[in-house]
């Protein structure tokens, strides 16, 4: 019997792990799928990086394998990218079942969306906002029968910041059975205990990683205490670091906001440095295109937001840059989990400047991990500090004049996601009115048209008409 036979998962689901090069549970799947199995409620707090994914897939899929019918299982998740790689997931492991699975997230066409809901899918993977939207406003699919509501990043899910989805998720779980079964996952979940319990009420299984400590021992944490004027210059010295002493290097680096991330990205790109940039203001098609460039290594950098920040799998990121340090702990641990996953080795490096060291210091308390400095030849960085400032005063100017247009459009999109509109629906409606008024004044300049050419045949019929008549008297005065 295999590991995961063991764990009551029927063979054909440990062959399909084994194809995946996944031979033996990890403690969260160890300790998670049994509980799941029984019919209980689960709510795993586990690390970055340590299969929380199979950990529900693997059940859900055992448990659809028993009784298949759609809908039979939703997962919620914060953001659109990390939808498609649970999806993948989900595919994958369940392809022996056929599995039909459907993808519901913002920026992407609401109409296809909508016929593949009623379709009866297996298993929908969803961002909050779009599912509600879909709800709202269809009747072609419902979630009556739903046996299971999975909430990957269930923290997230629940805190109310910039993207709050209180009121989606009110909506969603409208429309979901009250018997069910909730599964919660998440790598920081102990801040929003309470709030979670209240959504999984059926005497839930609580299952939390036994070490204190909340980053993953493979992690190296490094920090560079740094000036605000010098920061660029010692991120543009640790990439040239990397790129010369790694044949096969990776970087992930986090910024605070997608003005920063587009300018970091114009520089690096002055440096001739292969990167892309990811975050909220680009439109979903490019997201996309630029994740997938550097998931496939075309590109070693990618430059991100923390919409990058949770649960991204990428296994080649062999580095973590922080290019300011993270406000609250717990996004310091998402971030810096997007290397060091299912037992590699990676490093992260937070750029520190004196104004941020409480931060730190907290960062260091809630995780319970040190971080230790990381030496970089300061003489090096020196060398290039005026260059890379002047690079990126250039690329500020740039972005604010002759790439104003784009600048417009990058603040309207961001007003709009304050506002909690999607800014790719809004487009997608824009359009669609626009297409509307065109074909409104073409069908009036049609109308216009034919007029004008009835016009011309009266009068045509009135001349022919009287030349006739003309004609007529003409020949009757002819003697
Ligand atoms: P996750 O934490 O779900 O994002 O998973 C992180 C990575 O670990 C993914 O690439 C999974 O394919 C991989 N993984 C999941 N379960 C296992 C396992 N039992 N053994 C080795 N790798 C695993």
């Amino acid at each position: 019997m295999s590991d995961f036979s063991a764990l009551g998962l029927s063979e054909w689901l440990s062959q399909q792990c084994r194809q995946m090069g996944i031979n033996k549970p990890t403690p969260v799947q160890q300790s998670c799928v049994p509980a799941i199995l029984e019919g209980r409620d689960c709510m795993g707090c586990a690390k970055t990086g340590s299969g929380k994914t199979a950990a529900f897939v693997l059940p859900v899929l055992q448990k659809l394998s028993e009784d298949p019918y759609g809908i039979f299982c939703l997962v919620l998740t914060p953001t659109r990218e990390l939808a498609y790689q649970i999806g993948e997931q989900f595919r994958v492991l369940g392809r022996p079942l056929g599995l039909r699975d459907c993808v519901v997230v913002g920026g992407m066409n609401m109409v296809a969306q909508a016929l593949e809901l009623s379709k009866k899918p297996h298993v929908v993977i969803a961002t909050p906002g779009r599912l509600a939207d879909h709800i709202r406003s269809s009747n072609t699919f419902n979630m009556r029968k739903l046996r299971f509501l999975v909430l990957d990043e269930a923290d997230r899910l629940l805190e109310q910041g910039c993207t709050d989805f209180t009121k989606d998720l009110e909506v969603i779980l409208g429309a979901v059975p009250a018997k069910r079964q909730t599964l919660l996952f998440s790598a920081t979940l102990t801040d929003t205990l309470q709030e979670l319990k209240s959504i999984a009420l059926n005497k839930p299984f609580y299952w939390e990683s036994q070490s204190e400590v909340r980053t993953v021992d493979e992690l190296d944490q490094r920090y560079i205490l740094v000036a605000e004027k010098v920061k660029d210059a010692y991120l543009v010295r640790l990439i040239q670091k990397f790129q010369t002493e790694h044949e096969d290097w990776s970087i992930m680096i986090f910024t605070s906001t997608c003005k920063n991330c587009q300018i970091l990205n114009m520089m690096l790109r002055e440096f001739s440095f292969p990167s892309v940039a990811l975050h909220s203001m680009m439109k979903q098609k490019q997201r996309f295109a630029a994740l997938a460039k550097f998931k496939s290594s075309i590109f070693k950098i990618l430059i991100a937001t923390d919409v990058a920040a949770r649960g991204l799998d990428i296994p080649t990121v062999q580095v973590v840059i922080n290019h300011n340090t993270p406000g609250l702990p717990k996004n310091y641990v998402h971030r810096v989990g997007r290397t060091a996953r299912a037992g590699r080795h990676g490093v992260s490096i937070t750029l520190v400047t004196q104004y941020d060291i409480h931060l730190v210091h907290a960062i260091e308390e809630q995780n319970k991990a040190k971080l230790k400095e990381y030496s970089v030849a300061e003489s090096e960085v020196l060398k290039i500090l005026t260059q890379v400032n002047v690079t990126r005063r250039e690329c500020e100017i740039k972005l604010e004049s002759s790439d104003f247009d784009e600048k417009k459009e990058i603040n309207k999109r961001k007003q709009m996601i304050l506002e909690g509109k999607d800014p790719d629906l809004e487009e997608k409606r824009k359009a669609e009115l626009e297409k509307i008024h065109r074909e409104k004044r073409k069908f009036k300049e049609r109308i216009q048209e034919n007029l004008q050419r009835q016009k011309d045949i009266l009068l045509k019929k009135k001349l022919l008409k009287k030349k006739r008549r003309q004609q007529k008297h003409e020949a009757k005065e002819k003697p």
